[in-house]
């Protein structure tokens, strides 16, 4: 289960339960930091327009946190896709200082080798994270409803399944704070078209207003987890709306396309 830890003057949550066999995974909030508004406080996006100083700084006070080293750092360019790639150590340091060296169009990371800390970012999407606590595997994916209906977590756990022998129902997942269904309002279209792809989709959907639909991407995403072999028991949920919390994180849609970004990180340790 998700645990809220105050170090410094930063706030994040974090699986403890993970930590105890080998995954230290965070999932950031905007609480502390030295960015300025819109980006108010631990922004960690060096892609939206903030200062990067700022930023740098922000990602170091994490790092430093969590007694991660910059050189172990490895992020991608997020493109809301389904593309997953594995990293090792000769990725470390790739999009710290700058965003031009963010490994290409990659929705999702995952490793073996520790000391190796993946990065990921998010404003209302949803992060999600898979850990195999025997084989000690971990991976990271951003889920938007984009990579929500291409099945980016199902593509993660494929990825890691090719890679090495496990069973899903072995792998420990969470997901992340994501915007929820209260103020994500979707058109009839965008329900359909999930429902063609996906006929047991139905109720990842609510009534909204004037003939739209309320979207839950969490929901979404442990019904596909679920539907690629996760055990439900094994999914931690934190179940926070980012955009009901804005105070908390970053969103998108409330800050309508000008804010920040939080992040979900882990290394293997
Ligand atoms: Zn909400």
């Amino acid at each position: 289960m998700w645990e809220r830890v105050e170090k410094g003057n930063v706030i994040y949550y974090t699986l403890p339960e993970w930590a105890a066999q080998g995954a230290q995974v965070i999932m950031t909030t905007r609480v502390g930091g030295v960015s300025e508004a819109p980006y108010e406080g631990l922004n960690l996006g060096l892609h939206v327009g903030d200062d990067s100083s700022a930023v740098i700084a922000n990602r170091r006070l994490l790092l430093d946190a969590n007694r991660w080293r910059e050189g172990a750092f490895v992020t991608a360019k997020q493109v809301h896709g389904d593309g997953v790639l594995y990293v090792d150590a000769s990725f470390g340091g790739r999009g710290f200082s700058d965003y031009e060296s963010a490994i290409d169009d990659t929705d999702g990371l995952f490793t073996a080798e520790r000391d190796l800390v993946l990065a990921t970012f998010y404003a209302d999407c949803l992060p999600l994270a898979v850990f195999h606590p025997t084989l000690k595997l971990l991976g990271l994916a951003h889920a938007g409803w984009q990579g929500t209906y291409r099945n980016i977590g199902a593509a993660l756990i494929g990825a890691m399944g090719a890679k090495w022998d496990f069973e899903p129902e072995e792998l420990w997942c969470a997901t992340g704070a994501a915007i929820g269904p209260c103020c994500y309002q979707v058109d009839a279209d965008f329900y359909q078209r999930f429902l063609e792809r996906y006929p047991d989709s139905d109720p990842w959907f609510s009534a909204g207003e004037k003939g739209k639909y309320r979207f839950n991407n969490e929901k979404a995403n442990v019904a596909l987890l679920q539907k690629a072999g996760v055990k439900r028991e094994n999914i931690s949920v934190l179940g926070l709306c980012t955009a009901c919390h804005d105070d908390l994180f970053f969103s998108y849609r409330k800050g309508a396309g000008k804010t920040g970004r939080h992040g979900l990180w882990g290394a293997l340790i």
